[in-house]
């Protein structure tokens, strides 16, 4: 586990990712006093200014606070798949906790994308956002077979999508599997420009942003003492934390664990890519993915790997990784000029049944956590902005439950962890 006072952003990515470099904005200041805040959201990547928008819009007086340059950690890692099927395929989730309670979850991730896809439009977010079907390919033992399994179950949830035979798909995509589920309602964008965009409009609601590091949470009665590494005290009514694979030790969970995960960005590809440029990803466990960005580069990713956390150790493997990962992409599109114009490495969280943390600190209830873990980090990262504020608002829901940091897991999930 990371040690959450040293862990800088260089720990949590390594490489370069080909996303736009902007001049940080809004500007931080820095901290000369102590003060109060109705709501301190500690952490500025993107599950911070998704928290920090939706606060402030909701007409909250919120603070930020960032102890580096917002979005530069995990979010600049991130491959921007904003996709609401989640890692963990329902069947796997049904096994779990029983199918209304895993239909309940995936019917929230897809809620999650359309809210987020409705933030963007609606508040005019200059992210490069695309509306994206996604293509999730049969792989290893997972064929037609338990594809189609999947597919049904997702049906009788109410989920939208189809199958597709290896035919279809072959002539639909030119893609040469035993079957795949094509589903609509996901999207692409650059998760730092999302970042930025959503602290841009959180400051011109009053938000405040400082460059500061909490290092200690005193939580008294009406409150929390957020303490700052220069000896100042912001009091805050509420504190959010969205600090990213980086947890204050209170925030102990058994279900969370840090995994490496690595991937590469091909030039503008001279060729035509796949149909539509559809999110594609694989039913497998350690899945290769793959999507497109507006210049006609593919962005494959995967390789995971929980044995290794060590930053230098991941960093060092990139080479490797990348001639892993291109001969991955060399076999799902032979077309593709099979190159690494980027290559970077990132820390991933995980959860032993693939769900995020998020809702009050057990212990703490003014303290909330914003933890959207996995795959589908960004999507679950809007559930959290809404789920917080929602429990802020005193309109708590049963199925938050779904989600709580000390959620009760079958062992089945926490032997995976092991
Ligand atoms: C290679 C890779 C690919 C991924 N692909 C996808 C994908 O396709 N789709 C998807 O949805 N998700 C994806 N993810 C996951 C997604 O990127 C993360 O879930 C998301 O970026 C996490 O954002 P965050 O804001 O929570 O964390 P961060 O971006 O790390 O932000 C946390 C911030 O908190 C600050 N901070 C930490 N501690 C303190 C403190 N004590 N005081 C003050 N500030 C503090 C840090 O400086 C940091 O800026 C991917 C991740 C990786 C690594």
């Amino acid at each position: 586990m990371f040690d959450p006072e040293r862990v800088r952003h260089d720990d949590l990515r390594g490489g370069t990712p080909p996303w736009a470099q902007r001049p940080s904005r809004p500007a931080r200041r820095a901290v000369d006093r102590d003060f109060r805040c109705e709501i301190l959201v500690v952490g500025a990547g993107v599950t911070g200014s998704l928290a920090a928008e939706h606060l402030a819009a909701r007409g909250h007086q919120v603070c930020v606070i960032d102890r580096q340059r917002p979005g530069l950690g995990s979010t600049a890692a991130s491959t921007a798949m904003l996709l609401w099927e989640i890692d963990r395929p329902l069947s796997d989730l049904t096994d779990l906790y029983g199918f209304e309670r895993a239909a309940s979850v995936y019917r929230r991730s897809l809620e999650a994308v359309t809210g987020l896809a409705a933030l963007v439009e609606g508040r005019g977010l200059a992210c490069g956002w695309r509306p994206r079907q996604s293509l999730y390919l049969a792989a290893g033992d997972d064929g037609a077979r338990t594809l189609l399994a999947e597919y049904e179950l997702r049906r009788r949830a109410g989920l939208p999508g189809a199958f597709l035979d290896h035919r279809t798909l072959a002539r639909e995509f030119g893609i040469h599997r035993e079957a795949a589920l094509l589903s609509p309602g996901s999207a692409d964008a650059d998760p730092l420009l999302l970042s930025q965009a959503l602290l841009t409009a959180a400051a011109a609601r009053g938000a405040g942003f400082f460059d500061a590091a909490a290092v200690a949470y005193d939580h008294g009665g009406q409150g929390v003492t957020v303490g700052l590494d220069d000896g100042h005290v912001i009091e805050a009514e509420q504190v959010v934390l969205a600090t990213g694979y980086v947890m204050p030790d209170f925030v102990a969970s058994d279900l969370h664990r840090i995994a490496s995960s690595w991937a590469i960005a091909t030039p503008p590809q001279p060729e035509a890519l796949w149909r539509d440029g559809e999110l594609i990803w694989e039913a497998s466990r350690a899945y290769t993915y793959a999507r497109t960005t507006p210049e006609g580069r593919i962005i494959v990713g995967g390789e995971d790997d929980g044995a290794v956390v060590e930053p230098d150790e991941r960093d060092a493997l990139m080479p490797d990784k990348a001639a892993a990962i291109l001969r991955k992409l060399s076999a799902l599109w032979p077309r593709a000029e099979a190159a690494a114009e980027f290559v970077w490495s990132g820390a991933f969280g995980t959860t032993g049944d693939g769900l995020p943390l998020i809702g009050p600190v057990p212990g703490h209830p003014r303290i909330h956590a914003a933890y959207g873990y996995g795959g589908n980090g960004i999507t679950f990262s809007y559930l959290a902005s809404r789920m917080i504020a929602a429990s802020i608002a005193g309109e708590r829901r049963a199925w938050f439950d779904a989600f709580a940091i000390d959620r009760d897991v079958p062992a089945a999930a926490l032997r995976e962890m092991a």
